[in-house]
């Protein structure tokens, strides 16, 4: 099942949804927002997780380890290398 995708821009609200699987058509994940071409999140900036599951609101959260999304990407740009956190949880 393809994930979610939602734009990286703070102030843009767009996500893309996961295909109906009945219809058999498949769509790669654009690399960037068709309305305002920034770049599209397709996993969590923190913990790779999926975004599987997302709620529509202005700040979507990871399902796993609950970042807010768009502001872990937004962190992650300004900061090339892995910045240390509070918790420091590798998964692999
Ligand atoms: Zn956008
Ligand atoms: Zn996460």
């Amino acid at each position: 099942m393809p994930p979610h995708a939602i734009c990286s821009s703070s102030t843009c609200d767009f996500s893309r949804e996961p295909q109906d699987m009945r219809t058999g058509t498949r769509t790669d994940t654009p690399e960037r927002c068709p309305i305002c071409q920034s770049p599209m999140i397709s996993v969590c900036p923190l913990c790779r997780f999926l975004l599987l599951h997302i709620d529509r609101s202005k700040s979507p959260k990871c399902g796993l380890c609950g970042a807010n999304l768009k502001q872990a990407f937004a962190e992650r740009s300004n900061h090339p290398y892995p910045v240390q956190t509070k918790h420091s949880n590798r998964l692999q």
